[in-house]
């Protein structure tokens, strides 16, 4: 077909119709799409929300952290240090400044013990200062007394100084607590005078005390008590989280030697993060310290409440919890801006991963979509069948109408030249006049045939066709008609024969014109559509209540998919279009009408090449 006819009359309804709904599903689909699109973008939007929200209490929960401490040092204006809880530091910023003893007081003794080596006269001095009345001058003095017994090689004696020592507490000497220098020094002492038992239990249950923090002393202090022990007691092991009490001892120490009043930094200590807030005031010096392991538990806290990822960078780039890059939508703190120790970067744990929400939200959409447009393509579908099937049945009609102009033109044309001749006197012979007459009455018959038609095809067309039922004894009643039409054709050389049961006698009810008007249809049909083939059969027989009369030829037969629709109204088939037979397209509809009416069936068998069977099949009652 031309592209052109497309756009002509009546096919131009069709294609406006498909036209026009193929902008609506175009329009429907761009719709969607942008709806789609929107959604997305409202999604991307809503996620960024969630980590900025994510990111914003983050902040807050680390500034309220911050405001609080795992560990609180104050160092007072004269050195004294307190811890709090006690023993949360492995060691303290600073320690105590010894207290000014006077030089000249232990002068002479220690003369006798460093120069002269009289330890004996030296252990006797110091005795006697031993017994001032002054503390720190009796601690000083029992210190170095046990030193000169021991070199003299009284540890017993040197022990027992010790021990009295020891009762002095925290109070300094030689810088230190008493009690620890006194313990100490009895280890050494005792290591000394090869006591192996005891120097390894006082050596232990020193380390103990010092790996707890019972004394406030500085790294160096700590450090050279403990690698002493260690060497007396080579087996002594470090406490559980010591490394976290040394990373809380090394940020206040840090901060304590800062020349800064105050400040808030993370620390990288071990590679964790560790804070400290410090302060001077009037001397006093204080920080509050919070270790790595409740940073690390809270950013893990805040991971699980929000469904997010935390990064945790200092500023030098280290990553100190998550991830360094993070892919996808992020909400960044900066350090820089927050005040914080660190930045922080929420990202979503789900990262590419849509929500639940959106994804159901989006599924709903596309299968309404996918709906509609399912609705739209069906409802096209249905109406552009319907549409083209009436354009089918107009095109239909059209034909019909030239048709039947035809099939009246041809016989009026006959009978008007024959009736002209006769006249004018043309027809001189009596037998030439006779030939005219009879052909004359077979055009006419034929005009008469075809109106008839027409009309009881109007009249079953609008259910107004009445039949006049009787009782039809089938095989007389059909071979009437093959007999009658027999008559019509012998003269173009058509033979017509008839074969029936000789037994058979079924009653058929129903309208005898109408019915042989059917028959008659078939063998007009057949005698048509076969111009080669002059042989035509009709068969009556009868089987299970019903009989069945059929009319075959030995035509050109029926092309299979004109087959399926020559019982439809107005339809000629592509044979009948191409030898130019003469026809309107409406015969075997109204057979189909007809035997139908008599709650009958018809049926159509052809084969190219050899020939076609119309059977009629009609109910009966034998008699
Ligand atoms: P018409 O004969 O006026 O065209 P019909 O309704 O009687 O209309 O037949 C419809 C079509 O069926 C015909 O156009 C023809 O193509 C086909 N047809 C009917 N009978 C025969 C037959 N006996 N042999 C071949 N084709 C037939």
């Amino acid at each position: 077909m031309l592209l052109w006819e497309w756009f002509r009359p009546p096919r131009a309804v069709l294609t406006l119709f498909i036209a026009l709904m193929s902008v609506c599903a175009l329009a429907l689909g761009w719709l969607g799409w942008q709806v789609l699109v929107q959604d997305q973008m409202v999604e991307v939007q809503r996620r960024q929300e969630r980590l900025e929200n994510a990111a914003d209490r983050a902040m807050a929960t680390m500034e309220q952290t911050l405001s609080g401490a795992d560990a609180v040092v104050t160092v007072a204006a004269n050195g004294e240090t307190q811890v709090t809880p006690a023993g949360r530091l492995a060691y303290t910023p600073s320690q105590p400044a010894p207290p000014a003893v006077a030089a000249d007081l232990f002068a002479e003794a220690e003369s006798l013990e460093f120069l002269r080596h009289d330890f004996g006269k030296a252990a006797a001095a110091y005795s006697r200062l031993a017994e001032s009345a002054a503390p720190k001058i009796r601690a000083e003095a029992l210190l170095r007394l046990g030193r000169a017994l021991r070199r003299e090689g009284k540890y017993q004696k040197a022990l027992e100084a010790y021990t009295s020592l020891e009762k002095f507490g925290s109070t300094p000497v030689a810088g230190m607590p008493a009690s620890l220098v006194a313990r100490a020094a009895r280890c050494s002492t005792l290591h000394e005078s090869g006591d192996t038992a005891v120097v390894e239990r006082e050596a232990a249950a020193l380390w103990t005390e010092l790996t707890l923090a019972k004394w406030n002393i500085t790294k160096p202090t700590l450090e050279t008590y403990l690698s002493d022990l260690r060497e007396l007691a080579p087996k002594l092991a470090l406490p559980a989280g010591w490394d976290e009490r040394v990373a809380l001892s090394e940020a206040a120490e840090w901060a304590f030697h800062q020349p800064k009043a105050s400040g808030r930094v993370g620390l990288l200590v071990n590679q964790r993060a560790t804070s400290v807030s410090w302060e001077r005031q009037s001397g006093g010096w204080s920080a509050r310290l919070i270790s790595a392991s409740t940073w690390e538990s809270l950013w893990k806290k805040l991971e699980q409440d929000g469904g997010i990822v935390l990064s945790v960078v200092n500023q030098e780039g280290v990553v100190l919890h998550g991830r360094a890059s993070t892919p996808g939508p992020a909400a960044l703190r900066a350090a820089a801006i927050t005040g914080l120790p660190w930045s922080i970067t929420a990202t979503s744990a789900s990262a590419n991963q849509p929500s639940q929400s959106w994804t159901a939200r989006r599924r709903l959409l596309v299968a309404g979509l996918a709906v509609f447009a399912i609705v739209l393509g069906l409802g096209t579908l249905l109406i552009a069948r319907a549409l083209s099937r009436e354009i089918a049945v107009a095109r239909l009609q059209s034909d019909f109408v030239s048709a039947v102009s035809h099939e009246f033109r041809t016989p009026l044309t006959s009978i008007r030249q024959l009736a002209e001749m006769l006249a004018r006197g043309r027809m001189e012979t009596d037998h030439h006049k006779q030939r005219a007459y009879d052909l004359i009455l077979g055009e006419s018959d034929r005009l008469r045939r075809l109106v008839e038609s027409l009309l009881d095809f109007g009249r079953m067309q609008a259910r107004q066709y009445k039949y006049r039922t009787e009782s039809l004894e089938a095989v007389e009643w059909s071979r009437s008609v093959a007999e009658e039409f027999r008559e019509t054709v012998r003269g173009r050389g058509y033979v017509i024969d008839f074969t029936a049961p000789a037994q058979g006698a079924w009653t058929i009810q129903g309208d005898r014109e109408a019915l042989g008007g059917a028959l008659w249809n078939l063998l007009d049909n057949a005698v048509k559509y076969s111009p080669d083939e002059h042989n035509v059969h009709v068969a009556v027989s009868a089987a299970n209540g019903q009989v069945n009369v059929s009319v075959r030829d030995h035509g050109p037969g029926i092309p299979r998919e004109d087959l399926k629709r020559v019982f439809a109204r107005f339809y000629r088939g592509a044979n009948a279009k191409k030898q130019g037979t003469k026809g309107t397209g409406i015969g075997l509809a109204i057979v189909k009408e007809i035997v139908e009416a008599h709650g009958g069936t018809v049926r159509a068998r052809s084969e190219i090449g050899q020939g076609s069977e119309f059977t009629m099949v009609l109910p009966c009652h034998e008699s």
